[in-house]
């Protein structure tokens, strides 16, 4: 296994107390028209800041939403992945993009709108808008990229850093193998479907395996989930997992990693994970779910970020 070398990374250059001013220059649905969970892909015109050329794909903007909380307090910062490559939406260092879903919920009768996110899914091109960033340091694709091989697993809008690290692998040749499994409940609210679908009949080397969790049912009843498809798709996988230069790379909902581990350890993928307590004595057939959640961390091939 080659060394993996992140790069250097500035961070917070403009902070809560003290926002850049960007202006939106495109703001758009990124799944299919019809799908009821609206995701928006809005690219930022950050020309002029000091952030301008400093996001590197797999940080997070912070987004200041102007009003105060219920307790007449200024809002906080809610942060997003950032999913343009590092050199910038296309190609350009003052442009930067994320994907953003409207967060919206019903709780006992009452509908709850996200603060932040509706508010920059509203915001029209021409708009300015306060912004922090960057932030993130060790969720980033090496420097030396080439020497590995990359599964990306994505559920929902967890797929924004991987916009922009596939673009920025593939535009710059790479040579290597790249799965992206990502993870949606129906299959209008496949996010980019139109890049991805064409990524993956441009280059050989890129596989794009969508799993659908409620429209069909797996044969013994569960669902298509990011982790079945390490079972479902072994036939794209599993060569790809059993090299010995693969990064895996997991974004999206705080859970999917316990699942996408569980399958990795019984396929016997163990050098993804970081064994605490006595789970690597035992066999992975012997293990708990409640035991593995706890005891099992990413191991240095491993780049999670979930919440
Ligand atoms: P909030 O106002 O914070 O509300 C959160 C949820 O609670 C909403 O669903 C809302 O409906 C509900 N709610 C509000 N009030 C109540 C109440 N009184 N009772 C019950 N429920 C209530 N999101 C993306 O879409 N794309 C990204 O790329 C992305 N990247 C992220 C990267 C990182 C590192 C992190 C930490 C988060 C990221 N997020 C991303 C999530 C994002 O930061 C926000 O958390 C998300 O947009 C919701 O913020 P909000 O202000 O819209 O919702
Ligand atoms: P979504 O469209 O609802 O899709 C999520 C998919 O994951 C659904 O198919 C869902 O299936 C499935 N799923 C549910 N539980 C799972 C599990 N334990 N393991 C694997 N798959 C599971 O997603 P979303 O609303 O966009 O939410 C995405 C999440 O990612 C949010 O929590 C968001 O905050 C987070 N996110 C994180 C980052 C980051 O950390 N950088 C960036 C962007 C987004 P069913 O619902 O049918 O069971």
């Amino acid at each position: 296994m080659p060394d993996i070398h992140l790069p250097e990374v500035e961070l917070n250059i403009h902070t809560p107390k003290n926002t850049a001013e960007a202006t939106i220059v495109e703001n758009y649905v990124c799944t299919a028209e019809n799908s009821p969970n609206i995701i928006r892909h809005i690219t930022f015109d950050i020309s002029g800041t000091a952030l301008e050329g400093k996001f590197r794909t797999g940080q997070s903007i912070g987004v200041l939403p102007p009003g105060e909380n219920e307790k007449g307090r200024p809002h906080k910062i809610r942060l997003y992945s950032v999913s343009s490559p590092t050199k910038g939406e296309k190609g350009k260092k003052h442009l930067v993009s994320t994907t953003v879903k409207r967060a919206n919920e019903e709780v006992d009768g009452t509908f709850y709108l996200g603060v932040c996110s509706n508010y920059i899914c509203n915001l029209k091109v021409g708009d300015k808008v306060k912004v922090t960033g960057p932030s993130g340091k060790r969720y980033l694709l090496p420097t030396n990229f080439q020497d590995f091989n990359y599964v990306f697993f994505a559920t929902g809008t967890g797929i924004a850093p991987f916009r922009g690290m596939i673009m920025e692998l593939f535009e710059q040749g790479f040579k290597g193998e790249a799965a992206l499994v990502f993870g949606c409940p129906y299959r209008t609210d496949v996010i980019y479907p139109k890049y991805f679908s064409e990524m993956e009949e441009k280059h050989e080397n890129f596989h794009y395996i969508k799993m659908i969790s409620r429209e069909d049912r797996r044969p013994d009843g569960s669902k298509y989930y990011v982790q079945t498809a390490i079972d479902d798709r072994s036939e794209t996988l599993t060569p790809i997992l059993e090299k010995e230069n693969t990064l895996i790379y997991l974004c999206g909902m705080k859970g999917m990693e316990t699942g996408i581990y569980w399958n990795l350890a019984q396929k016997g993928f163990l050098d993804y994970l970081d064994l605490r307590g006595d789970l690597a004595s035992k066999s992975p057939l012997e293990w708990s779910w409640d035991e593995a959640k706890k005891l099992i961390k990413p191991s240095a091939r491993t780049f999670e970020e979930v919440y």
